[in-house]
């Protein structure tokens, strides 16, 4: 079988290392960025040069517009997405509930689930040949966030009931749908929230003692997605060191 898996988000993080693995297993694979292009080019380059076939293409997947121009884009250059990650996701700088605007509440949901939901439901629409979704969610979905990104969890525990009806009402379409939830791990995101360090101080809360790596979340990832998780749908695994 062609697998053609779309990650969104893969210029960077936890995407790109999703990417790189997806890509060693035998996937052709679409990098989506919004404005890094020379990340996604520099992605797209590692995998081709191994041998592998990777695509970019810049979209805001918060979109429908861009979502539809990017699955149409991977349909005519690879063929139909049968393996989609719902890999964005947003933060900004740490705060408290009552500083955040109801302007800012409204971008993390709309990037946050609006792109999962919009993602989804192109893939679905496009024909018979789709296999799985994995949703990149976070254990924040569970903490809630407080005095930090209160909006941000917020949009991952919609984010994780939209997997679980998800999951419901492809199960008969033989489309699995799972979700990740990545602890403390390291990448750029953290620097968004203001602290580039926040990995490094929290460790010692983490009962393994450490940060996780894009590549340990992008190996579970690759799991859900693949025939080994066969039976495998509307479940969440958390790669959080224990935390
Ligand atoms: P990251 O390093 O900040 O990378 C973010 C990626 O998303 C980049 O490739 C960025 O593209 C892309 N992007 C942002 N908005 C976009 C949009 N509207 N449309 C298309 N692409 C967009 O993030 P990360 O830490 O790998 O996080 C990946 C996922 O894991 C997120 O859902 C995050 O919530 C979740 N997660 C992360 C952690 C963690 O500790 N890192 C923990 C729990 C959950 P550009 O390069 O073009 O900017």
């Amino acid at each position: 079988m062609n697998k053609i898996a779309l990650i969104t988000g893969a210029s960077r993080g936890i995407g790109a290392a999703t990417a790189i693995k997806l890509a060693s297993k035998g996937y052709k694979v679409c990098i989506n960025y919004i404005r890094n292009s020379k990340a996604a080019a520099s992605v797209c380059d590692s995998i081709n040069e191994l041998g592998g076939t990777a695509i970019s293409f810049k979209a805001d997947v918060s979109k429908q517009q861009e979502v539809r121009r990017l699955f149409s884009y991977i349909q005519t250059e690879l063929g139909e997405v049968t393996h989609l990650v719902n890999n964005v996701g947003i933060l900004f700088t740490k705060t408290d509930f009552t500083q955040i605007t109801a302007e800012r509440f409204s971008e993390i949901l709309n990037t946050n689930v609006m792109s999962a939901f919009l993602c989804s439901q192109e893939f679905v629409k496009r024909g018979d040949s789709q296999c799985a979704i994995v949703n990149v969610s976070s254990a924040a979905a569970r903490t809630g966030s407080p005095f930090e990104y209160l909006d941000y969890a917020a949009s991952k525990g919609a984010l994780d009931t939209l997997t679980k009806g998800l999951s419901v009402e492809l199960a008969s379409k033989n489309i699995r749908v799972n979700a990740v939830r990545p602890g403390f791990i390291e990448t750029d995101i953290h620097s968004d929230g203001g602290e580039p360090d926040r990995v490094k101080r929290l460790s010692s809360q983490i009962p393994m003692g450490r940060g996780g790596s894009a590549q340990e979340v992008a190996n579970t990832i690759a799991w859900l997605l693949s025939e080994e998780a066969s039976y495998v749908t509307g479940s969440f695994i958390d790669v959080a060191g224990g935390k």
